[in-house]
């Protein structure tokens, strides 16, 4: 059976907040409109609207109830946009993971059949834990006839500035003998998130080897790497632990970074796993799915346009970044690089300019790979651009994995800078923090989920290619 996890934006947090918690300490609760986004391993609840009780339709008294009108005025709601519905109540005061008490729990079962007999889609239970602002979340199934049980989610992520992420108390994921100096620096919480994210890691080449270093040093726990290219001669001035034994054997890129993590890790419990699929086919999109952070190295439109979906539609944010080398006639003119998260509420990567939307297509299609097609492309098109030196690799890699740091961290409170430009000849750094253009497809498509059908699932030429040619 597939794992569960629950998922929502700043702003939906921001409402339930508002609605949760009452002036008379009392508990409320409130239904939630939720949309299934289905990985190869894990099944994510995505809120997305807030159904509000109106007067009558609950007694706060203490223990709070609902009435039979309010669940079914619910379930129509989310049945007419193809959602299923979540319950969710508040513990006032309780700090961490809320269990469910005798009453929630028979509350909860004994709506669990009307439930997916209205909407088509399982109940699902979340209990806020007013004193920390954590949530706990759970999917009902059916055990057998008439009884249902609940499966727990693994963690409650809300995506904003931040990634907050409730968790159930569990076994320690993380290593003081290993990672002295990392805790001492953000302490063991910090640490335990750290250690619990699954995170996925596009692109093994100058930058995703780099990533997934750092990701495994940093005491990250559980890596998937996507890259369907194999080491060649000519990657080796870049490519961390790449030898000349890989290139002669055209190892896959991603498995050798998956190998090299193994046994730089720090985590005392590591998983790296790695896959030849490309971000735009099925396998790749479900393994992505699994994720609660993707780091995009790629430079290609199709896959920046597939990340860029995964970002808003399933929100999982995707931390993005590149390098554009200006060589000139007698004296290089200098080089830039790029570091950036799309996340709902922030600018997408194609707002930031970081794919032509009029190059997607062409590129499923395998004419990125084809000389006499890049030719004819402008003179400045990065699609023509690919000098790069380890050390700026060295520089976008690090400075994207502190984008996602600081999300996860928020040093002095502070989890979203903006998008930043970085430049070698001046030294200076610029910080974009404009949202979307107005009207931008993929704001559009935030928490869309599944129902959204983005992104969509292609044919990918170039990966089909690079995998036969092994
Ligand atoms: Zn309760
Ligand atoms: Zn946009």
């Amino acid at each position: 059976m597939r794992s569960f996890s629950a998922a929502f934006t700043a702003g939906i947090h921001t409402a339930l907040l508002t609605h949760l918690t009452r002036d008379d300490g009392d508990e409320d609760l409130t239904f939630v409109v939720w949309k299934p986004s289905v990985g190869a391993g894990r099944e994510t609840a995505i809120l997305t609207d807030l159904v509000l009780p109106l007067s009558g339709d609950r007694q706060v008294h203490g223990n709070v109830s609902f009435q039979s009108q309010y669940f079914l005025r619910a379930c129509n709601v989310a049945a007419d946009i193809g959602g299923g519905i979540a319950l969710i109540h508040s513990h006032p005061g309780a700090r961490s993971w809320p269990k469910l008490s005798s009453d929630d729990f028979n509350a909860e079962a004994g709506h669990a059949a009307q439930a997916l007999a209205l909407t088509g889609h399982p109940l699902v239970g979340l209990t806020l834990a007013g004193g920390s602002k954590e949530y706990s979340a759970r999917i009902w199934r059916r055990a057998e006839e008439r009884r249902w049980e609940p499966q727990w989610a693994d963690k409650v992520r809300v995506i904003g500035d931040r990634l907050e992420v409730s968790m159930p108390k569990g076994p320690e994921r993380y290593s003081q003998r290993y990672q002295r100096r990392t805790i001492d620096s953000w302490g063991t919480g910090v640490q335990q998130t750290i250690g619990s994210l699954r995170v996925g890691v596009v692109g093994a080449g100058s930058v995703g080897s780099q990533i997934v270093e750092a990701l495994a040093r940093t005491g990250f726990g559980d890596l998937v790497i996507l890259d369907y290219d194999s080491v060649e001669n000519h990657n080796l001035d870049r490519i961390l632990n790449a030898t000349v034994e890989h290139a002669n054997g055209a190892a896959p890129k991603a498995e050798v970074a998956a190998a090299a993590a193994k046994m730089h890790a720090t985590h005392p419990n590591f998983n790296a796993a790695w896959s030849e699929a490309s971000a735009i086919e099925a396998r790749g999109i479900e393994l992505l799915k699994d994720c609660d952070l993707i780091f995009s190295c790629v430079d290609r439109p199709a896959g920046r346009a597939a990340l860029n979906a995964l970002a808003y539609a399933h929100l999982i944010p995707v931390i993005d970044g590149g390098v554009l080398v200006s060589p000139g006639r007698n004296m290089m003119r200098g080089a830039e690089w790029r570091a950036h998260v799309a996340a709902p509420g922030r600018r997408c990567l194609e707002c930031l300019g970081q794919f032509d939307p009029g190059l997607v297509q062409a590129d499923r299609d395998g004419l990125l790979a084809d000389p006499s097609y890049i030719d004819q492309l402008p003179d400045d098109s990065p699609l023509k651009r690919n000098e790069n030196v380890f050390a700026f690799s060295a520089a976008v890699s690090a400075q994207q994995v502190l984008a996602a740091l600081r999300m996860i961290v928020a040093p002095a409170g502070v989890g979203d800078i903006g998008a930043q430009t970085f430049h070698f000849a001046s030294g200076t750094v610029d910080l974009d923090t404009r949202g979307c253009e107005p009207g931008c497809l993929y704001q559009g498509m935030t928490a869309a989920a599944d129902g959204g059908g983005r992104p969509t699932v292609h044919r990918h030429v170039s990966a089909e290619l690079s995998r036969a040619e092994r």
